[in-house]
């Protein structure tokens, strides 16, 4: 339904008014209904504001107020099982596409979503984030998700060595997964620029994974079993989502 063209529709009403004309009147009113309705919308535009504000309405009478007991026990604290890595692209939110609820994910989100090395001075966000984490929330899974069409890693894939920088951020922040970079282009320099941006995408993930082991909290906790340490690529195009374990060959070991 949500797929059916304009015309289709016209058409579908058009014949059963053919069939029906006593359903002529009904039918002109509600169409003059519709048509104020969408010169009222088209004439106001997008108000962000109104936006939000009828979002968080959404939520707190469909999720927080049905959801006491849940929204009672966040209230007190968080215990997520998961810290989550994902692209900041409006298309891969992880609370949509693996549901997580409120209190099950902690997460950061930035461009290609990279975890860069241990660095106190570059990277002291994400190494704070990491810390609070596996420290104090103890998390038993750090999960980084790679996706199709990232324009991160297409991005990486596209700097080119002999010319000068032209992000203020950008190119300096995908550099982190250069090594994806280097192995995608050493062992599928046949394959189009399309399909080595999609190996990279996943190739960038173990380089991330292999990063989050240059924090010394990060190790030991693996090290004792107390955390995993997962890679996953969401492809939105297809709708599947592989997972697999910190290895540095990609061997999904579920497909879904
Ligand atoms: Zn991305």
């Amino acid at each position: 339904m949500a797929n059916e063209s304009f015309e289709d529709a016209i058409a579908g009403l058009s014949k059963l008014l053919r069939e029906k004309a006593d359903l002529g009147s009904v039918a002109a009113a509600k169409i003059k209904q519709i048509t104020a309705e969408l010169e009222a919308a088209g004439s106001k535009g997008f108000d962000p504001v109104e936006r939000m504000k009828a979002g968080f309405v959404h939520f707190r009478t469909e999720k927080y107020e049905k959801n006491p007991e849940l929204y009672g026990a966040l209230a007190k604290g968080q215990k997520p099982k998961f810290m989550v890595f994902a692209c900041s692209d409006s298309r891969v939110c992880p609370s949509h596409i693996l549901d997580f609820q409120p209190g099950e994910a902690f997460m950061i989100r930035n461009i290609a979503n990279m975890v860069p090395p241990y660095d106190q001075k570059k990277y002291s966000g994400v190494g704070a984030a990491i810390e609070y984490a596996v420290l104090h929330l103890k998390v038993e899974n750090i999960v980084v998700i790679g996706h199709s069409c990232c324009g991160g890693i297409k991005g990486l894939m596209s700097i080119s060595d002999d010319k000068p920088a032209s992000s203020d951020f950008i190119e300096n922040w995908v550099k982190i997964c250069s090594a994806a970079k280097s192995k995608v282009t050493a062992n599928s320099g046949s394959l189009s620029f399309e399909e080595q941006c999609h190996n990279c995408e996943k190739e960038a993930v173990n380089v991330s994974l292999g990063n989050l082991l240059t924090y010394p909290f990060v190790r030991e906790a693996v090290v004792n079993d107390a955390l995993s340490l997962k890679g996953a690529h969401y492809n939105f195009v297809k709708g599947t989502f592989e997972l697999w374990d910190l290895d540095f060959t990609i061997s999904p070991s579920v497909s879904i």
